[in-house]
């Protein structure tokens, strides 16, 4: 299924002056030097995105909707007391957990998220069979401030998206070793979550910019399972299946190129924080740091969803265990970074 919200962001350049929340006239802003103007590249949101109280009404509206196979619980609240939920659907043995948008200018996987949620949730035979292998649990957008902050960058000048309203960048709080910082409750709602639930995989969405590969291609998603020492084996080879499994079905799906990401050791990243403490992750970075302002949106969106249902179907049917850990040696390094963007 293809968005319902297509292309709702586009660049600056493309709109008339008038078009632009937010934007004052050109001539105003030569008035008035320093003021916090939509600066070029800067994504401008237009009517349809998920804001977060769409958000909220929307998972409402769902487990209300499907009150059987939709269970919807506040885990945790931002710094500026925004609710952040836990979404779970199923009740088969295999678990998988999604994590969306842990830096607030990252929104894609938030909206292929609750595309999945919907049709998981849904009534035909197909997702019902689903709902009994595997266990879907979605923590949808665990930064809604910096979300806020992206939507409405006026209103809080200077500030950064990616990070929390206390400026902690949420995905540097997954040392098991270190507590996690009293200024980041949104990360300790999805650590306790992971805690409690065990999940047999963590998938954990983002974005980066334009990247090429050396064969020329460019790099729509980049994947890394825990690259630190002290993690169980099993469960680096359970992220390098599930980075199998997401190369492989979106080669079928076309109109992707799947790269391997940088390597680091850094603890307290969620992939390999998570699996310091036993739980397989995978990291997934999209294209469109920027870019996701464009008409491509849409494009995104679907191909978030395609590494989504792959993993969860392989799960269910028993084919992510047979996967060969050692194939993900055969994705791609990521190359340089596209300059023409
Ligand atoms: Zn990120």
């Amino acid at each position: 299924m293809i968005s319902r919200r297509q292309a709702l962001l586009v660049p600056l350049a493309a709109l008339p002056a008038a078009a632009v929340a937010g934007a004052v006239p050109a001539a105003a802003a030569e008035t008035v030097p320093g003021g916090p103007w939509v600066q070029e590249n800067q994504p401008v949101v237009l009517a349809g995105m998920t804001d977060n109280s769409q958000l909220v009404a929307e998972l409402q509206r769902l487990a209300a909707r499907r009150p059987d196979t939709v269970r919807l619980t506040e885990i945790g609240r931002s710094l500026e007391d925004r609710p952040i939920y836990r979404v779970s659907v199923g009740s088969g043995p295999r678990t998988l957990m999604v994590v969306t948008q842990q830096h607030g200018d990252e929104p894609v996987g938030t909206e292929a998220a609750l595309q999945l949620l919907t049709h998981v949730s849904g009534p035909s035979r197909e997702a019902s069979a689903l709902r009994e292998q595997v266990t879907l649990e979605v923590v949808p957008r665990v930064n809604p401030d910096g979300f806020e902050r992206w939507l409405d960058p006026e209103s809080y000048p200077g500030e950064d998206p990616r990070r929390n309203a206390a400026n902690l960048d949420l995905n540097r709080e997954y040392d098991p070793a270190v507590p996690v910082s009293a200024d980041a409750p949104e990360a300790a709602a999805v650590r306790a979550l992971v805690d409690q639930v065990q999940p047999d995989l963590v998938l954990d969405y983002h974005h980066q910019v334009s990247y090429v590969t050396d064969a020329g291609e460019q790099v729509t998603m980049s994947v890394l399972w825990a690259t630190v020492g002290g993690v169980e084996p099993s469960v680096v080879d359970d992220g390098r299946r599930a980075a199998v499994v997401v190369a492989e079905a979106l080669e079928d799906f076309g109109h992707a190129t799947v790269t391997r990401y940088p390597e680091s050791t850094t603890r307290s990243v969620a992939r390999n924080g998570l699996a310091l403490a036993g739980t397989p992750a995978l990291l997934i970075e999209q294209r469109g740091q920027y870019e996701v302002g464009q008409k491509s949106l849409g494009a995104f969106t679907r191909e978030a969803l395609v590494a989504m249902e792959a993993v969860l179907e392989s799960l269910a049917d028993g084919s992510f265990d047979e996967v060969d850990p050692a194939d993900a040696d055969l994705l791609p390094e990521r190359g340089d970074r596209d300059r023409q963007r």
